[in-house]
C-alpha cells in the first residue's frame, strides 16, 4: 500500500507544538465548561444514573468510523467537558477525602512536554537528557532523606504500591539469597520467610507478599497505639516468636505517615529491631516523605535514612500529577537482583562506551520521564516553597481539628499529625430498637454509629456537597467507622474546612430528623 502523503498532527518535532497548542487550548477550554457545569467538588446523583449519563454522551467509536464518515472531530471538547464535570476536583474546598492532592500548574506544564516529547527511559537512545535528569534527581532525593547519594540508587515509580514491591523483592533476595540466587532458582526449600508490618500499614505490603511468591500470611501485623504507630515492644515479640517458630524474619516495614492518621512508626526502634534480626527495613514513606519539605515536620522522620529502602509519593504531600512514586535503597549494591542486560536496549559494548542504563533500576520497560516534573517543581518552589504548602496543609488539619472539638456532634480521633483529621458524626437520635441487655445495647449504639457515619458520607456524594473519607480503626467489632479529612490544598483557607464541617454536622442533623 502507498502512503497517502496526507499529514497527521504530532506533537513533536519542529511544527509539533503550534498543532498541539490549539489543542491544548481546546481541552482547557473544555475544562473550564466542564468545571462551571458541576459547580461543585463531584457531580451530584447516584453512580449508576451518573454512569448512564456519562456512557451516553461518551457515543460508540466504532458507529461513526465503520460508517466510513469522518471521525468526530469534537471528541478532544466533547469527552474532555465530560472528564472534568464527572470529575472529583481535589482543587475545591470541599474535596478532601483521599491522598489525591490538586496538582501544580507548572507541574501539569511540565508533564505535558514530558506527553508531547515521550522519552523512554529504557534506553539511552531514547531518552539522553532524561536519563541524566533522573539520575541527578535520585541523588537530590537520596540527599532528602539522608542517604549518602554517591552510595544510593533509586528510580521513579508508579508510586507506593510499586516502591513496596520493590523494597519487599529486594528484601527477599537480599534476605534469602545468602550465596544462592532466589531471582533465578526461586525461594529455597522449607523457606519460610516472615515480613513484619503494623496494622495500619498500607494493603500493599499483603499484595506485595502475595507477588512475590510468599503468600499474604507471611505479613505479620503488629498492634499500633492510637495514632496507629506500631508499638515497637509488640514487634520485639512478634519477631521472637516468629524465630523460636523457625520463622525467617526478612523485612520490617516502617510506615511513615499512615494513610489515615499519618501516624509515624518509631524508626530508631524498628531499625534496632531490624538490625537485630538482619532483616531488611523497608520504610513507606509514601505520605509522610513530604514531610522531610518542611522544617517544622522533617524531624518527625529521623531515623528514615537508616532504612535499607525508602518509598515517597510526590504526587500525595509533593503536588504533582500522577504518578510520581518514587524508590530508594540506601545501597546501591543491593538491588542486584533487578539487574537485567537486553540486547536490544542496553548491550554490555554501549555501556563499556559509556551509554548509562536504568533498566535494571526498574520493574518496568518502558517508562515515563516523571522525574522531570518533579525536578521543574523543585527548581520553582525549591524545597522550602514547598516546605511550606507542607506546613500550610498540616495548619489546616490543626485548625479542622480545633474546629472538630469545638462541635459536641463530632468526635475526634486523634491530633492531627501530618495533614489528615479522622473523627465521626455523634448521632444524639434514639438508637433503633436492638436486643436487650446492657452489653448488646451498647453493640448495637455502636453499630448505629458507624452505619449511621457510613449513610451520612454517602448522603454528602449523592447531594455533590463534600467528597469526606471513610476508613476503619484497625481491631474487630463495631464503633470503628471514622470520617476523615485529607486536606492537601494550600489554598484552601480554615473558614472553609470550618464551612465543610458544618455541611458534615447540617447533613448528619438532617439525616437523624429522617431516621
Ligand atoms: C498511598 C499510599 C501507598 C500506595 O501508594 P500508591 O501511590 O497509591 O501506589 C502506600 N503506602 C502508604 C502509606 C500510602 O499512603
Amino acid at each position: 500500500m502507498e502512503p497517502s502523503g496526507e499529514q497527521v498532527p504530532l506533537s513533536g518535532g519542529v511544527h509539533g507544538p503550534a498543532a498541539l497548542r490549539e489543542l491544548v487550548e481546546l481541552a482547557l477550554t473544555a475544562m473550564e465548561v466542564g468545571a462551571e457545569r458541576r459547580g461543585g467538588p463531584i457531580p451530584a446523583g447516584e453512580p449508576e444514573a451518573l454512569a448512564r449519563q456519562f456512557e451516553g454522551a461518551f457515543g460508540y467509536v466504532w458507529d461513526s468510523t465503520e460508517s466510513g464518515e469522518k471521525a468526530d472531530e469534537d471528541a478532544l471538547l466533547r469527552l474532555t467537558e465530560l472528564l472534568a464535570y464527572g470529575s472529583a476536583d481535589p482543587a475545591d474546598p470541599s474535596c478532601a477525602a483521599h491522598l489525591h492532592g490538586p496538582p501544580l500548574a507548572v507541574a501539569v506544564a511540565a508533564d505535558l512536554a514530558v506527553s508531547a516529547l515521550n522519552p523512554s527511559l529504557d534506553s539511552w537512545d531514547q531518552a539522553p537528557a532524561a536519563t541524566a535528569l533522573e539520575t541527578a534527581l535520585i541523588g537530590e532525593l537520596a540527599e532528602l532523606v539522608g542517604y549518602r547519594p554517591e552510595s544510593a540508587a533509586g528510580v521513579l515509580t508508579s508510586g507506593g504500591t510499586e516502591s513496596n514491591l520493590m523494597g519487599l523483592m529486594l528484601a527477599r533476595d537480599q534476605v534469602l539469597g545468602g550465596g544462592r540466587s532466589v531471582e533465578l532458582d526461586g525461594l529455597p526449600a522449607g523457606a519460610r520467610p516472615r515480613i513484619f508490618a503494623s496494622e495500619a500499614a498500607h494493603f500493599s505490603v499483603q499484595r506485595a507478599a502475595a507477588l512475590l511468591g510468599l503468600g499474604e500470611r507471611a505479613v505479620v501485623t503488629v498492634p499500633v497505639d492510637r495514632e496507629l504507630r506500631m508499638d515497637p515492644d509488640r514487634l520485639a515479640d512478634s519477631l521472637a516468636a516468629s524465630v523460636a517458630d523457625g520463622a525467617t524474619p526478612i523485612a520490617v516495614v516502617a510506615t511513615a505517615g499512615t494513610t489515615d492518621t499519618g501516624g509515624i512508626d518509631p524508626l530508631h526502634a524498628i531499625a534496632d529491631l531490624a538490625a537485630e534480626y538482619d532483616a531488611w527495613l523497608h520504610a513507606d514513606a509514601a505520605y509522610g516523605g513530604g514531610a522531610l519539605l518542611s522544617d517544622r515536620l522533617a524531624p518527625l522522620l529521623d531515623g528514615i535514612a537508616r532504612a535499607d529502602s525508602v518509598a515517597l509519593d510526590w504526587h500525595k504531600l509533593g503536588w504533582q500529577p500522577a504518578a510520581a512514586g518514587v524508590f530508594l535503597v540506601r545501597r546501591a549494591q543491593t538491588y542486584a537482583s533487578l539487574a537485567r542486560r537486553a540486547v536490544y536496549l542496553n548491550p554490555a559494548d554501549d555501556e563499556q562506551a559509556g551509554y548509562p542504563s536504568l533498566l535494571g533500576l526498574s520493574l518496568r520497560t518502558t517508562r515515563r520521564a516523571d522525574a522531570f516534573k518533579i525536578a521543574v517543581t523543585l527548581r520553582t518552589f525549591g524545597r522550602r516553597g514547598l516546605g511550606r504548602l507542607v506546613d500550610t496543609c498540616h495548619e489546616l488539619a490543626c485548625s479542622a481539628a480545633a474546629a472538630i472539638r469545638a462541635e459536641p456532634a463530632l468526635d475526634l480521633h486523634c491530633e492531627p499529625i501530618l495533614s489528615t483529621v479522622v473523627f465521626r458524626y455523634l448521632p444524639t437520635c434514639p438508637v433503633p430498637p436492638g436486643p436487650l441487655g446492657p452489653a448488646a445495647a451498647d453493640r448495637s449504639a455502636d453499630q448505629f454509629a458507624d452505619r449511621f457515619n457510613a449513610e451520612l458520607r454517602r448522603v454528602l456524594l449523592r447531594e455533590g456537597r463534600a467528597v469526606v473519607g471513610r476508613t476503619e480503626l484497625p481491631g474487630t467489632g463495631p464503633g470503628r467507622v471514622r470520617l476523615k479529612l485529607t486536606l492537601l490544598n494550600p489554598n484552601t483557607s480554615a473558614a472553609e474546612v470550618a464551612a465543610l464541617l458544618d455541611t458534615v454536622v447540617r447533613t448528619g442533623r438532617e439525616l437523624e430528623r429522617n431516621i
